[in-house]
């Protein structure tokens, strides 16, 4: 069998290497399976191993093939809705956990990247979120001012100390949250997956699950390499889920495909302005820009993508604009790599935690903000499998609702992409840029 890998990209061409996959042993039994090896599934593994579960992880193509080994590897704090909604959704107990639980995403990251000393480049220095328009000032000052009453290193910036930070004068203000950051994916993922390794977790790669059933008190999975039985699985496909193993679960998701580019490594000079103190940057228009370095000195820009599963450059013309826009010194730059991924959105805008049955746990949807969030909700999945009270939980436990007219979306959402491009150029617009 070959393994499938993510394709080709700026990840995939500077990561450091894998962990080795187990050697299938025929039939497994274990304790915990888990079922995807995205930030999510290794999360789930690394502190189930450090908690000592006898735990198994198979993944469909190579660890990282997701979401996971594809994004932008901006580590962002929170969700996309602000605190204070957050706990006025979820009421008194569950709010102020959830608020915390994900206010302390990119600092779970970062404290397993040192603690298991993996191989992944980072730059801890902050995420910042400039504003693109009036409107999205006072979004900013808002979500700064809730999180910092929270005691959050956060705090709104001018528009001049916006286009210091980043070097383009497009944005009207915004914020820098000093618990993000940046980190290289991939890696990370491969770093999640040595250190669960580590632990004693059993890694397969190049292992699908085609079916999972429930008897006599325990699981089954079939994989075309054999069976796993295990007390309790951990679901962990997210944007890649398909419709075969829990009815109806990857209804509950639209997957959408994001994609990015990256230019050639800048010169010294031409890197001097430009996000000059290492901070990563997702902006606030509907359909963000998403922009950063990577460690090789190239620079990233990210966008929502044409829906394809695999573009090329023929598809780098806009977000290409979108670097001239934001830096006209660099209209025209070489491109070196174009990839993307698919992004699992909610109806809700909330990810879902769901355990559908005994025994059986799992995390859907991040809509776009999965690499700190994929950590957390991991552990959480963990704590959940080894058996943690549900009510202990520090995200909703809520049922799989597939979406009505999901097959529809599609259309719907194509001419809201346009919509919105559309309102985001005319917002913009209204930046003095001298
Ligand atoms: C282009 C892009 C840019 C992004 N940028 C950012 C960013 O900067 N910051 C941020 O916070 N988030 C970002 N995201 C979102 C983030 O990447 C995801 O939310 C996160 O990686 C999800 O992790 P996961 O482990 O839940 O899922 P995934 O990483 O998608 O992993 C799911 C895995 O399950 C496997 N699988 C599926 N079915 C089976 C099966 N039957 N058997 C075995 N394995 C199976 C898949 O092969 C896959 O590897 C971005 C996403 C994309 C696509």
């Amino acid at each position: 069998m070959s393994t499938l890998y993510p394709p080709a990209s700026l990840w995939a061409a500077t990561a450091s290497p894998a962990p080795l996959s187990a050697e299938w042993p025929g039939d497994i039994s274990t304790d915990v399976a888990i079922i995807g090896g995205g930030f999510t599934g290794l999360s789930a593994a690394v502190h189930l191993g450090e908690t000592g579960v006898d735990t198994v992880l198979i993944e469909a193509g190579s660890l990282g093939y997701g979401g996971s080994g594809r994004n932008g590897g901006q580590a962002i704090p929170g969700l996309k809705y602000d605190p204070d909604d957050l706990e006025e959704m979820m009421g008194p107990e569950l709010g102020p956990r959830l608020v915390r639980e994900v206010g302390g995403g990119p600092e779970l990251a970062f404290s397993l990247i040192d603690r298991y000393a993996m191989d992944c480049p980072t730059s801890r220095v902050g995420w910042i979120q400039p504003a693109h328009c009036p409107s999205a000032v006072e979004t900013v000052t808002r979500r700064a001012r809730q999180w910092a009453a929270r005691g959050a290193n956060i705090h709104t910036i001018d528009a001049a100390e916006v286009a210091r930070l980043t070097g383009t004068r497009a944005y009207m203000g915004g914020l820098i949250d000093h618990r993000g950051g940046g980190l290289q994916p991939l890696s990370y993922a491969r770093g999640l997956g040595h250190a669960a390794a580590g632990l004693g977790v059993r890694l397969f790669d190049n292992t699908r699950a085609d079916r999972l059933s429930r008897a006599n008190g325990r699981w089954t999975i079939d994989t075309p390499r054999g069976r796993i039985t295990a007390r309790a699985v951990v679901l962990a496909t997210n944007a890649y889920t398909t419709g075969t193993l829990v009815p109806g679960l990857e209804r509950t998701i639209v997957p959408i495909y994001s994609y990015q580019i990256a230019t050639r490594p800048l010169t010294a000079e031409e890197r001097a302005s430009i996000l000059p103190e290492g901070h990563v940057a997702s902006d606030t228009r509907r359909l963000l820009r998403y922009y950063r370095f990577d460690s090789t000195g190239r620079l990233l820009m990210g966008g929502r993508a044409p829906f394809k599963e695999v573009p090329d450059m023929g598809d780098a013309p806009p977000l290409e604009a979108a670097i001239a826009d934001l830096y006209p010194q660099l209209a025209g730059i070489e491109i070196d790599f174009v990839w993307s991924g698919r992004v699992g959105m909610t109806a809700d805008h909330l990810p879902h935690l769901h355990v559908p049955e005994e025994g059986l746990f799992a995390a859907i949807g991040y809509n776009g903000r999965g690499v700190a969030l994929g950590t957390v909700m991991g552990r959480q999945l963990a704590r959940l499998a080894a058996g943690d009270p549900a009510e202990a939980a520090a995200f909703p436990i809520t049922g799989i609702k597939p979406m009505r007219f999901h097959g529809f979306n599609r259309p719907v959402l194509e001419a809201l992409i346009r919509y919105y491009r559309w309102r985001d150029d005319r917002e913009a617009r209204q930046v003095d840029r001298a």
